[in-house]
């Protein structure tokens, strides 16, 4: 793509990396057939190439961010499916990551919204205050039958339907908090090796097992494991947001604390059980490559990141007790297949262990979830998560998608039609 940015505006490095990754577009159109959102609306706009080129004309000739540039910008679902299939390498990751900090910076939203992503980007990173607003969460939640129900990818999603989707996705209980952080795990046995495990915000407090059972399996196999204390939310809600300030201030901060942490008793890696932190925490390095102070640790910080499959692929594992008879539907999340290009190796720990893994037909395709997508984009969110269940092995949605909150995770594992 043809780009004419002045030698002024290339003085700025983020231009000069927007203009490095216009210009590998060749406007081919590829994208389009594995972007959610252009199948799902069919608009150019909402397409990868129809995004890239608002945001070209948004940066080239230095205009603020404009309704129709910021609609189109927030339908993305940042699910990176357009980067697995660009044959030009264009890396639209940190093309919209850049767009987003300068719509967030100059465009003035509705108040209601500006309120209601100001709530989303200071509660959620904070495991304290979201255990809090999950449990009040709970005695709003019937109120939702109060609330407008959400039509089919309405133009621009309501207040009243943002605070719907989002009491939706309180969950009726919540399970007691894990370890604290400064906790360490032994290894069993034989020490062979030692790392961190990322605690994530959202996911400690709606999912602690997820974690104990990374630590379970971890020390078994003689790795030690240790959750460093003071480390804080990675920044990916906040960066996803365009609060970049925020997003790299907690980078900073989590570098500071896992450096320490390395150079005192050593880390073989900083283990992630949440593929869209570990997406940023590898980005951590392109982030924050011009600041002086950080460069140097950021980069060595992301190559310390590993996604837990990922480290777990590179270790002798003890044989498994096997399970024939246990079949597996697996879909993997888009940062993890998209973002970091992890596509084998947790469908490999699962075989080797026993189970028959079967792949989800469109797998390549985001479930609508997408972190507070779901919230801020009910319409399209719902609509994507329709037409994702409908495109499985040909049931139709059991009509529970909506009720576990929007989220695949908790639909595909607990839906009879899947098995
Ligand atoms: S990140 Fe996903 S939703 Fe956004 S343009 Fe790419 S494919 Fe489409
Ligand atoms: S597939 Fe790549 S090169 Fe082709 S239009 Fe999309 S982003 Fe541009």
């Amino acid at each position: 793509m043809k780009t004419e940015f002045s030698l002024a505006q290339l003085a700025d490095p983020d231009i000069a990396e927007a203009d490095k990754i216009l210009r590998a577009c060749v406007h081919c159109g590829f994208c389009t057939a594995t972007c959610p959102t252009y199948v799902l609306l069919g608009d150019e706009l909402d397409s990868p190439r129809g995004r890239i080129y608002l945001i070209k004309e948004m940066l080239e000739k230095n205009r603020p961010p404009t309704q129709e540039v910021v609609k189109h910008i927030d339908r993305c679902l940042s699910c990176l499916a357009c980067m697995t299939t660009c044959p030009s390498g264009v890396h639209y990751m940190h093309l919209v990551d850049q767009a987003r900090v300068r719509i967030e910076k100059e465009y003035a939203r509705p108040l209601a919204e500006r309120l209601l992503r100001a709530v989303l980007a200071w509660v959620l990173p904070r495991p304290g205050l979201f255990r809090w607003s999950m449990m009040l969460a709970r005695f709003g939640r019937p109120l939702t039958a109060l609330l407008p129900t959400p039509k089919a990818a309405a133009a621009s999603p309501t207040l009243l339907r943002r605070i719907k989707a989002m009491l939706a996705l309180a969950p009726g209980s919540l399970p007691a908090p894990g370890p604290a952080g400064g906790s360490v795990f032994p290894a069993h046995g034989t020490r062979r090796g030692r790392v961190a495990l990322l605690q994530g915000c959202a996911q400690q407090v709606l999912a602690p097992r997820i974690n104990q059972a990374a630590i379970n399996l971890l020390t078994r196999h003689g790795i030690e494991v240790v959750l460093v204390k003071d480390e804080q939310c990675c920044g990916a809600l906040t960066h996803h947001l365009g609060r970049d300030d925020d997003a790299l201030a907690r980078a900073r901060a989590n570098i500071a604390v896992w450096l320490k942490e390395a150079e005192r008793d050593g880390l073989d890696a900083i283990l992630v059980t949440t593929s869209g932190c570990g997406t940023v925490i590898k980005d951590y390095g392109f982030m924050l490559r011009e600041d002086r102070d950080f460069a140097v640790a950021a980069a060595k910080i992301s190559a310390l990141a590993k996604d837990i499959t990922e480290y777990l692929g590179g270790i002798e594992l003890q044989s498994a007790q096997h399970h024939s008879d246990i079949v597996i539907a697996y879909h993997s999340a888009c940062s993890l297949q998209h973002g970091q290009k992890i596509t084998q190796a947790p469908k490999e720990l699962l075989s080797k262990n026993g189970f028959v893994v079967k792949d989800v037909p469109e797998s390549h395709l985001c479930c609508g979830s997408a972190g507070t997508y779901n919230i801020l984009q009910p319409e399209i969110a719902r609509s994507k998560g329709r037409q994702y269940c409908e495109g499985q092995a040909g049931h139709d949605c059991c009509g529970q998608y909506w009720m576990h909150g929007a989220d695949c995770r908790w639909y595909v594992s607990s839906c009879s039609a899947h098995g």
